[in-house]
């Protein structure tokens, strides 16, 4: 059976403990993966001390030629990266296609690094003397990142990483970590110096062997609330600079004076896209007054039409869940939910698909009269589960959002600006779409929710990106002409 190796220095690297790596869809193990320690982070991180040397040294331009040609190549090997992603994952091909579309746009924004990257000059700030300033790489940084995402989210991380002049050790998720090294054989055919991406994998010996790594200034954390709140602790502690992402519970509105159908469709797919295995799936849609009724019927057509089956297949929607916990854990909810109160208009409890029978099915939920008390509204389900809650008025509609915990994404749909202007203005959230469900920010931009869906102050990549993986220098420059005196003096000094 095929191992997947640690990718260091340029070259794969064979690990002693291994795991299993299942296909979702037929629930069998399909590969084993090695599992890094103390050791191999080292390693890792010694090739990338001596690639920063040089890399930290080449031009800009040399930078993002490597990255024109990277990114050529994420366009060529979209479809091949997207099968491998399916296979582990379990998410449809097109799906997969997509986060590696998205993905690219990070590489895109790196690519423009020159002019993102221009410091300031100020002339003349006293007397013969200017001040600039310019940013410089931190060293080697560290990405740990989630299942659900195996290229987008390191690709938030890596290319501005790299394009700014650090070196990276990546540790994917070990269900699904074969879609790592093929990106860091991609960047290798790109012309990346070896030691300047690595990849160890592993689970927590990887990862608190990277927390503990004194030779690692940064680390970008990707996954649930919970380890996002110790690697953040345990990290900070040892001085090292951290953005930390964690879990969500995304809440659409549905106004009465929305188009339903719209809405519906919308929200079908954000729910039940990559079976709702994404940080911005909608989870619960909070129907307001009259548009109540009428959005669960949409709703509950729409949700009883999701073609199911393995994410290869064409046509498919809905692929299987990661693991048989996952499926169990998600299964489990819908039954508890009915037991705590909940109507359950759509059960996706116990699908099997022909000739798949053993893989990691559920069919997609639909839960109404939720309420916030009951543990399918508290709990991040991570499946394909959409609960609704019903209130009265939008500004009921705010105060259940913002006394949730999480504040990752939400949506509206509405036909008022005035109701869109409001919400945006008054939900404690990070992201939000207008009559757009999963508003996830383009590359420019910065990706990060409020509250337990960002531990810590850095959201990531666009231009938080940048500063998060450089640090300021701010120089002030006098050149006195031959034989000019300058009085220096023991006051504290002040511009003239
Ligand atoms: P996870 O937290 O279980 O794992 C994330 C990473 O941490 C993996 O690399 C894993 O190996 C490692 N890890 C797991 N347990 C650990 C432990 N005890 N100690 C140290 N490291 C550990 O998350 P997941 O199940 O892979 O991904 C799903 C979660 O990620 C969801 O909560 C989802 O909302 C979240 N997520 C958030 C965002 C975001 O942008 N906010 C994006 C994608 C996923």
């Amino acid at each position: 059976m095929n191992t997947i190796q640690h990718w260091i220095d340029g070259s794969a690297v064979p690990g002693t403990d291994t795991a299993a790596v299942f296909d979702p869809a037929t629930g069998q193990e399909q590969a084993r993966v090695a599992l890094g320690g103390p050791e191999v982070v080292n390693t890792a991180v010694t090739a990338a001390e001596r690639a920063f040397e040089t890399w930290s040294e080449s031009s800009l331009s040399q930078r993002t030629q490597v990255m024109f040609a990277f990114r050529q190549l994420l366009v060529e090997h979209e479809e091949e990266l997207g099968r491998i992603i399916s296979a582990e994952h379990g998410k449809t091909v097109a799906d997969a296609r997509g986060e590696i579309t998205r993905g690219r746009e990070v590489v895109e924004f790196a690519c423009g690094l020159g002019d993102v990257l221009k410091g300031s000059f100020s002339d003349q700030v006293s007397r013969d003397v200017d001040v600039h300033n310019f940013r410089q790489p931190l060293g080697v940084v560290a990405g740990i990142t989630p299942f659900n995402f195996p290229a987008m989210v390191p690709l938030w991380m890596h290319p501005i990483a790299i394009a700014t002049g650090n070196t990276f050790v990546l540790k994917p998720s070990e269900r699904d970590p074969s879609a790592a090294n093929f990106v860091a054989g991609l960047y290798q055919k790109a012309g990346l110096p070896d030691g300047v991406f690595n990849v160890v994998h592993g689970g927590k010996d990887a990862v608190d062997a990277i927390l503990a790594h004194p030779g690692i200034a940064a680390v970008s954390f990707v996954g649930s609330t919970p380890i996002a709140k110790y690697v953040h602790e345990q990290a900070t502690s040892r001085g090292k600079r951290v953005q930390a992402l964690g879990g969500a519970k995304n809440h659409a509105v549905v106004l009465p004076d929305a188009d339903l159908e719209f809405a519906a469709n919308h929200i079908t797919a954000g729910a039940y896209g990559s079976a709702g295995e994404r940080c911005m799936a909608v989870s619960v849609a909070v129907a307001v007054g009259d548009a109540a009724d009428g959005l669960v019927e949409v709703l509950a057509r729409k949700a009883r039409e999701v073609k199911v089956g393995p994410g290869h297949v064409p046509g498919v929607e809905m692929g299987p869940l990661i693991t048989k916990v996952a499926q169990e854990r998600v299964e489990n909810a819908v039954g508890i939910a009915a037991a705590q109160g909940a109507t359950v208009v759509v059960d996706g409890r116990g699908l099997k698909i022909e000739g798949h029978e053993e893989g990691f099915f559920t069919g997609p939920s639909l839960l109404d009269h939720v309420t916030a008390e009951m543990d399918a509204y508290r709990d991040e389900l991570f499946g394909p589960v959409l609960a609704i809650v019903r209130v009265d008025t939008l500004d009921e509609a705010i105060a259940v959002i913002n006394a949730n915990p999480y504040g990752n994404g939400t949506a509206l749909f509405t036909a008022s600006g005035e109701a869109a202007r409001r919400f945006q203005r008054k939900v404690t959230v990070g992201m939000i779409g207008v009559n757009v469900p999963v508003p996830v920010p383009m590359s420019y931009y910065s990706f990060g929710g409020w509250k337990d869906s960002l531990v810590g102050d850095s959201p990531i990549h666009g231009p938080e990106g940048i500063r998060f993986y450089t640090r300021p220098k701010v120089v002030t420059t006098r050149w006195p002409r031959p034989a000019q005196q300058v009085a220096a003096g023991f006051n504290f000094p002040t511009s003239s």
